[in-house]
């Protein structure tokens, strides 16, 4: 059963976005800060992916759509959901960690396309409400407010310019050892991935990425963590209620 916070409603928060808006981090220090789990259901696009190419599968062939499918359904996956984790979510994907081969941008670029799979999303989204109705959580991905988790009291629709977002999935990348010098991480190239991947998920007919009507938009551009942060949990305080 999910977990009822003082109003009666579930304790839930939807964080979702486009890629590299900063979703992952807000709602990471959000769980910490509310004491809740923290679900990264973008990790399981990326496992989803991950296992497809190492099957030797292109989830841009639709000829290969149903093998995709029924190896989605197979498999043993597993999301630490520890918000005080430090790195990349953990994710285990038939015992195997593959936390840090999930983050590769090949993988992201893959799990935009598998997740374009309606039957993949219905598989992977039973898993993510799952995991929501085991208690409290913070989720984040892009259609959590509108489609995996419609009834959560609070939304945020977390955005940010595609340069920006370009600058920090370019910081990322480094810090997982993507590139060993600056100059190995192209922006150029990036901010074309992430055009790429922006027009995928918005366009694509299986929950597109949008904001849901009650979410509360917080554009991240030019702002510093803290006061994005303390914006957000003003907003979870009022709508989880009992924080007064
Ligand atoms: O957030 P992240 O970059 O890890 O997500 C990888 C891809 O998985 C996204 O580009 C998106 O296509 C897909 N995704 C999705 N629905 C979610 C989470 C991620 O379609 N709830």
């Amino acid at each position: 059963m999910e977990s009822a916070g003082s109003t009666g409603r579930p304790s839930w928060v939807a964080v979702d976005g486009p890629a590299g808006a900063g979703k992952s981090t807000l709602a990471r220090a959000l769980a910490r800060e509310l004491g809740f789990r923290y679900v990264d259901t973008g990790a399981t696009y990326r496992a989803a992916a991950l296992a497809a190419l190492e099957a030797g599968l292109s989830p841009d062939d639709p000829a290969h759509h149903a093998r995709i499918v029924e190896l989605v359904r197979s498999l043993d996956l597993r999301l630490g959901v520890d918000p005080n984790t430090d790195g990349p979510t953990p994710v285990f994907l038939n015992g195997r960690d593959v936390s840090a081969a999930v983050r590769s941008l090949e993988v992201g670029q893959a799990a935009s396309s598998v997740a374009r799979i309606p039957e993949v999303r219905h598989i992977l989204a039973g898993y993510q409400r799952h995991l929501a109705e085991e208690g409290p959580c913070v989720m984040d991905g892009r259609d959590i407010g509108t489609v995996v988790l419609p009834e959560a009291p609070v939304k945020l629709f977390v955005t940010a310019s595609l340069e920006e977002r370009a600058r920090r999935r370019a910081g990322e990348l480094l810090a997982l050892g993507e590139g060993q010098a600056a100059g190995d991480v192209d922006l150029g190239a990036l901010t074309e991935q992430l055009k790429a991947r922006d027009q995928q998920d918005t366009s694509r007919s299986a929950s597109p990425l949008m904001a849901a009507p009650d979410a509360v938009t917080l554009d991240t551009t030019g702002q510093d963590f803290e006061t994005v942060l303390r914006r957000a949990l003003l907003v979870c305080r009022e709508r989880l209620g009992g924080g007064d």
